[in-house]
């Protein structure tokens, strides 16, 4: 443990024999994860706690948070397997390419995008461990409540648990009947034609991504505090 670095923290991880831990950092994404691996780095004795919670479709996936596993990394990978559709589709002709009937195959890209997924699970849960983390797969809450199932205590404790896609309570069957990007990754079957529900960036780049790989989609949005409803 480096003096310099006890004096930059405040307080020091140093003193703190009366904890399992001295940090405990809840949530295995990007955030929870740097943070973790840096007060390692620092001396601390570190605990890291991820689980997720299956999405409404009952998707579920590994250590990494949203980005790795239903956000930025398939989220790319998927892009640019529209992009290179688009390319083929509307650009290539003025180009001299005289392409035959293009077809998709939807099966072969989501197992692309998990395989590359699973791959960088793996080396997470490798990387926790040579910076000594410790990792544990299990739910975290907050002492008091009675279906905690870890019970460890932290000088420290880092909440960052990220946040999911919100489904309106008040859309009836939306619950049932809709997937949101945390299943449209690892769709079985390639989707058809969707309605995109929202215009976040998350919203617009599935819409692309789905509109050349698969079929046609349609966008809606509400404008103006939910006065009326755009489609198109
Ligand atoms: C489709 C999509 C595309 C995106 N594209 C980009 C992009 O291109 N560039 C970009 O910068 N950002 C992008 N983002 C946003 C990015 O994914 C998030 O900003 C980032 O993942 C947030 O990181 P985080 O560590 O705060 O939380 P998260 O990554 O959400 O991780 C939180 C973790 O905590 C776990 N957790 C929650 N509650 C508990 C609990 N009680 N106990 C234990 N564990 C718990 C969760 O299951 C999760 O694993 C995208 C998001 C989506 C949905």
């Amino acid at each position: 443990f480096n003096e310099n670095k006890t004096n930059q923290l405040n307080n020091g991880f140093a003193n703190t024999c009366s904890y399992d831990y001295d940090y405990i950092v809840i949530g295995g994404g990007p955030g929870g994860m740097a943070s973790a691996k840096e007060a390692a780095a620092n001396g601390a004795k570190v605990l890291l706690l991820d689980f997720v919670k299956p999405s409404n479709q009952g998707t579920k996936w590994g250590l990494g948070g949203t980005c790795v596993n239903v956000g930025c990394v398939p989220k790319k990978l998927m892009h640019y397997a529209g992009h290179m559709g688009s390319l083929f589709k509307l650009d290539s002709g003025p180009y001299g390419w005289e392409l035959g009937q293009i077809k998709h195959d939807w099966d072969k890209l989501v197992n692309t995008v998990q395989s590359h997924i699973h791959s960088l699970n793996f080396s997470y849960t490798v990387g926790l461990r040579s910076s000594k983390v410790k990792y544990i797969n299990v739910t975290y809450y907050l002492k008091g409540d009675k279906t905690k199932e870890v019970d460890v205590t932290g000088k420290y404790i880092l909440i960052a648990t990220g946040c999911r896609p919100n489904i309106p309570e008040d859309v009836e069957g939306a619950k049932e009947l809709s997937i949101t990007s945390d299943d449209i990754f690892s769709l079985k079957k390639a989707p058809g034609k969707t309605l995109v529900v929202g215009a976040s960036y998350v919203a617009l780049e599935c819409a692309g991504f789905l509109n050349s790989c698969s079929s046609p989609v349609r966008l809606c949005f509400y404008i103006c505090t939910l006065t009326y409803t755009t489609i198109y």
